[in-house]
Order: structure tokens, then sequence, then C-alpha cells
């Protein structure tokens, strides 16, 4: 068909009668064929740009197939290196793709989770190798098919058969596949489980702390009230201090431990052991029924634990003290039943230890009275209520005095003068001693600075106000204020202080030491006698304790005793002192073992500071002029 416009030209150069005018028709044609090359061209420039469009294009697509390519390299490497397992499944339950981690917690072989691989499969698989949770196949591919239905993303923790955890995150997709993340926690469970059970146990026995007999009291007493009856058992080992201090912590340790293995023994399982800390133990008793229950209980402990336990091929002896309350009658909080069961232990131990005692409403008022002396003592502080005695302490050799040892008295307005041996204890026990050895020091070296120059004078000091650390400002503080040279004043410790052997307490004495004072160790003997610390610090003088010498008489080790003391001493350049010495036998006795000095009632006992010149006037007339 022809063009239109050439039509056109060519009807144009058509004449009426038919005749083709060649001219006009060249002319049409060469028209036509000048629009044919035009065209051409065009289709030809067409082309071209088309060509060069399609290699951009494919250049691009080049490009972007290794973005793509660069890009899974990446998420593989990603997806290989992750610390947690992964798997990713389609609708079909078909695995897409799935980790390194994630065959290697679940104990599957990488090449059984190959893509396509169907879940049931994989399930038979973890099923084989034990990576299966406490639960059975059924069960589990019907959990699973509930999470991915859900639509709803779900964390779970999963205890497996072999007793690992895992921690799984599951995240559906809209296609009904999942993608899920699995981490093994494990270890950070253990952990938990070890923090958790720290915080309520024991670490030494492994017994219930205080914080677990709490929770377990107020559920035994929510029972209580129900009308299942319980009760609590305080005990308190008798005599463990002095165990310990002797064979030293870490078999005090192992005993503690015996002795909770014992007590396990002797309980029902639904009841709870409980270690308060140092040597007291508490047991709830479940269903006590009648007091009988409870008494039979304690009458058992006190058996079993009073038999001899065997600690590094040594027999060794403790015995128990035991307060019990009752609830709901002796109360129906944990606190009030535990503050009576201790008051009825107290009460155990102040009637002879190794019993046992029930609450009793008036124990009360025997703890009240403890509460009265400790107001009474505060007061006595404040009031000056207290007051120094001094005893003579005398040269063996020339029957001279050579210094006093100042001894406390309490001058209480309605009691009268009190010993030492009433206050002093209770006073560790308060912390209240800190500040009547302060004041002691004080008053002891100000009345020492009015006597002869020649004369010591002797300070008692509480291991308990030691080892609070502010002794050697105290005693600077003291000398300094009273004028006194360092070297007339003797500090008094005794065995225990240095039974704890801390490096703190050996820097104090060695700071007193350098300070100019004289260190002397009391009541040498009565404690538990470890003769290593002597090696530990170099002390001036011994005293050998009163009870040696009162049975130098009657006892022939007591005579071996002073001896083996007075030679030790001897050869170490310490001086010893015989303290309790009544009678002339006893200071014959002394003399012939070469004690270097004696004190005692013998020559005098404690006497108030304005008796010192007459006392000194009595043994040393040539000093007592001079004072
Ligand atoms: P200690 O330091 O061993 O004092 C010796 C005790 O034996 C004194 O008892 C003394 O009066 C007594 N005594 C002295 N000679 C004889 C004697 O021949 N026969 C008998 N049976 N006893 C004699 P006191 O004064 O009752 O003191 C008892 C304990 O209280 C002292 O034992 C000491 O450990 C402590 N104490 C005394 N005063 C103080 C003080 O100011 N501070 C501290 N922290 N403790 C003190
Ligand atoms: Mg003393
Ligand atoms: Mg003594």
């Amino acid at each position: 068909m022809l063009h239109p416009r050439l039509a056109r030209q060519l009807a144009a150069a058509t004449t009426a009668e038919g005749e083709v005018d060649l001219a006009a028709l060249a002319h049409a044609v060469s028209i036509a064929y000048r629009r044919i090359d035009r065209m051409k061209t065009r289709a030809l420039a067409r082309e071209r740009r088309m060509t060069s469009e399609r290699a951009a294009r494919n250049k691009e697509v080049g490009k972007l197939v290794a973005e793509l390519e660069e890009q899974n390299a990446r998420f593989l490497a990603a997806l290989e290196n992750m610390s947690q397992g992964l798997c990713f499944f389609d609708g079909a339950q078909r695995l897409i793709i799935s980790n390194r981690r994630y065959a290697e917690m679940y104990r599957i072989s990488p090449e059984d989770l190959k893509p396509g691989t169907h879940l049931c499969e994989i399930v038979d698989r973890r099923f084989a190798a034990g990576s299966f949770p406490a639960m059975t196949r059924a069960e589990y591919l019907a959990w699973r098919e509930k999470v991915a239905v859900s639509n709803i993303p779900n964390d779970s923790v999963v205890e497996l058969r072999d007793g690992r955890t895992f921690a799984i995150r599951h995240q559906p997709m809209p296609d009904g596949g999942w993608v899920s993340t699995h981490d093994d926690i494990t270890e950070q469970r253990r952990t938990e489980t070890r923090i958790a059970h720290m915080a309520r146990h024991d670490a030494l026995t492994g017994l219930a702390n205080r914080v677990l007999l709490h929770e377990r009291l107020e559920d035994a007493l929510a029972r209580a009230k129900r009308a299942d009856p319980c009760a609590v058992l305080f005990l308190d080992l008798d005599h463990f201090k002095a165990i310990n201090d002797s064979l030293g912590h870490p078999a005090g340790d192992r005993l503690l431990r015996a002795v909770a293995i014992r007590m396990r023994q002797l309980v029902r399982e639904t009841d709870t052991i409980a270690r308060l800390g140092g040597d007291e133990f508490a047991i709830i008793q479940e269903s006590v029924r009648q007091p009988a229950d409870a008494t039979a209980l304690a009458a058992r402990l006190i058996e079993e634990l009073s038999r001899p336990f065997e600690l590094d091929a040594q027999q060794i002896t403790v015995a128990v003290s035991i307060g019990i309350a009752v609830a709901p009658q002796d109360g129906t909080d944990a606190d009030t039943l535990l503050k009576n069961a201790d008051i009825a232990l107290y009460r155990a131990k102040a009637e002879g230890r190794c019993r046992y005692r029930f609450f009793e409403p008036a124990m009360d008022a025997l703890i009240e009275r403890r509460r009265t002396l400790e107001r009474d003592l505060r007061r006595a502080i404040s009031a000056g209520e207290f007051v120094l005695h001094y005893q003579p302490v005398i040269r063996l050799e020339t029957r001279t005095v050579s210094g006093f040892e100042a001894l406390i008295r309490w001058n209480h307005p309605t009691r009268g003068l009190v010993s030492p041996a009433e206050f002093i204890p209770f006073a560790e026990e308060t912390g209240l001693i800190t500040e009547i050895d302060e004041w002691v020091l004080e008053t002891a070296c100000r009345e020492a600075a009015a006597w002869p120059d020649t004369l010591a004078v002797a300070v008692n000091l509480s291991p308990a106000h030691f080892l609070s650390g502010g002794v050697v400002p105290a005693v600077s503080g003291a000398l300094a204020e009273a004028g006194l040279a360092p070297g007339r004043l003797e500090i008094e410790i005794t065995e225990s202080l240095m039974i704890e052997n801390s490096e703190a307490t050996l820097s104090s004495l060695r700071r007193l030491r350098a300070l100019g004072v004289s260190i002397s160790m009391d009541d040498f003997g009565t404690g538990y006698s470890s003769l290593g610390y002597l090696r530990n610090f170099r002390f001036d003088k011994i005293k050998i304790d009163q009870s040696f010498i009162r049975e130098l008489s009657c006892r022939a080790d007591s005579i071996a005793i002073v001896r083996a003391v007075t030679g030790l001493c001897t050869s170490l350049g310490m001086t010893t002192i015989a303290e309790g010495v009544e009678t002339e036998e006893q200071l014959a006795a002394l003399s012939a073992e070469k004690c270097t000095e004696v004190q005692g009632y013998l020559f005098s006992r404690p006497r108030p500071a304005s008796d010192v010149p007459a006392l000194l006037s009595l043994f040393d007339p040539a000093l007592a002029t001079a004072a």
C-alpha cells in the first residue's frame, strides 16, 4: 500500500486523461526516496541508541549481581560466625538455611541439615542425639506447630535431656515459616542458680542461711496458723571458740561441717537447718504436734553432737545448748519466735550448758536485766562511777616494788564496788569496752605520773578494743596528756588477742613497742597455749596465770608448767611474773623456779590510788619518801 502522501502526489502527477507527468512523478518519487532515506537514518540512529542503552543496562545488572554475591558471602560469613544457632524454615516446614552453630548445638551433622530437609527429619535426628527437651516427639511437633501458626514471636527456655539449657527466640514468617535463634545459656543458668543458692545458703556448711531460714519460717508459721504447729530450735556449740582458737580456723571449719552433717541425719526432710554464723545454728521443726516432739529432737541433738568428732586424727568433743520456741504460742511471726528461741538458748547456757530449755515468758526478765546493765554501764562512763585500784608488783629477788597493776572497779550507786569480772565481758560484747579502756589508760597514766619515776604502771587492754584499731593513738594520747615517760607504761594483753594473729594486731603491738611502751602477756596458760605467737611477737613479760599458782602445792603438773614457762622466758629474754600469790609456800616455790616478779594477796590486794604511798612505805620505805 502506498503512503497516502505518495498516493496524493501520484494522483497529482496523473492528468485527467490518465497520463503520467513523469517529471512530477520523478519529483514525487525522489521525495519518497528522500523520505525513505530519512526514515532509514532515523531507524539506524534509534537502533544505535538502543544498543548502547542495552549495554549500559547489562553492565548495571552485572554490577548488581556482583554486589548481591558479595552481600550473600557476607551474610553467610555472619551466619556461620554467629554465637547463636539459627535456622529458617518455610511454610512447608522445610529447612531453608541453618548455620554451623545450630548443627553443633543440637549435635546434628551439617550433612543432615541440607536446605529442603523436613522439620520431622531434624526432630528425629535430635531425638537420636539426645539434644531434645523432656517431652515426646509428638508433643514437640505440636508445640512447634502452635508457635508457627500463632504469628506472634515467642521466647522460650528449654531444658534438654542432656542437662543443657537453651533460650529459643521464634519469629514466625508471613508464609507460615519461621526463623529461630538458639542460645546456649547453660553456664549462665548455672551461675544464676549458684548465686541464688549462695544468697540463701551458708557457704561453709551448705545449710540454709538467715535469709532462707526466715522465708521457711514464714511458710511454717502460715501452716502453724492452720493447726500445724512448728518449733524453732536455736543451737550453740559449747566451747567451740576454744577449739577454734587452739586448733586453728581451718580445723574449726571442718568441725562445723562435720556438725552440720550429723545434724542433717537427725532431722526430717521437711525440716530446715540453718547456720546463723559462728557456731550458732537454728532448726525449724515442722508438724510439732506436742512439746515431746521438740524435746525428742533436742535430746537426740545433744546426744549425737556430744559424741566425739574425728578431726585430723584427734578426737574432738563439743557439746550443744538448745533453746526452743514453739509456734503459735511463743510467737506468730518469725522475728518473735527467733528472739524467744534465742532467749531460751541464753537460759540453757546460763544453766550450765549441754541442755535444752523451752521458752518461758519469765525469761524475758533475764534479758531485761542485761538491758538494764547496759544502760547503767553507759551511764557509769559519763557519771564517773569507775575507779582504779592498784596492786603492787614485787621483784622477787629484792622484794622491792617495781610498779602497780591498775584494776578497774565500778562504784555502783546501789550495788557498791562491782568487780570487773562482772561487767568487762559484757562491755566487750556491747562495744562499750573501748570507752572504758580509754578512761583506764588516761586515769592510770595521770595517777602514775605522781609516783616516783622508777615505778611502772600496768594497764589491761581488752582484745576487743585492740582489734578496733584505735589502741595506738589512745595510748600515745594518754601518755602525752599525763606527761608519763612511755617506758613506765606496761600494756597487758591476753592470749585470745594473739590467737587472731592478724597482721593488724601485730602491727599495733609493734607500734606500741616503738613508742617505748612494754607489752605483757597476761593470764598465760589459760588460753589455748599455742606457743606459736611467742615467736610472732617478742613480749617483754609473761604473766603466769593464777590458776597454776593456786595449785602449785597440790598439783605436780603446775610446778612443771611454771618451770617450763620460766625456762622459756629466760631463754627468750623475757621477764616472768606470777599472779595470785597468796601463800609463803607458793612464794618459795616461785623463788626456786627463778620467777622474776610476783603479785598477789600475800603482798596486797588491789588498793585505791590514795593508798599507794602507804603501800610503798610498807615495801620500799626509800621509795615512799621519794613519793
Ligand atoms: P587480771 O588482769 O589477770 O587481773 C588479776 C586479777 O586477779 C584481778 O582481779 C586481781 O584482783 C586478782 N588477784 C590479784 N591477786 C590475787 C590473789 O592473790 N588471789 C586472787 N584470788 N586473786 C588475785 P580483778 O581486779 O577482779 O580483775 C579481773 C580481770 O578483769 C583482770 O584479770 C582483767 O582481765 C580484767 N580487768 C581488770 N581491770 C581491767 C581494765 O581496766 N580493763 C580491762 N580491759 N580489763 C580489766
Ligand atoms: Mg592483768
Ligand atoms: Mg591475769
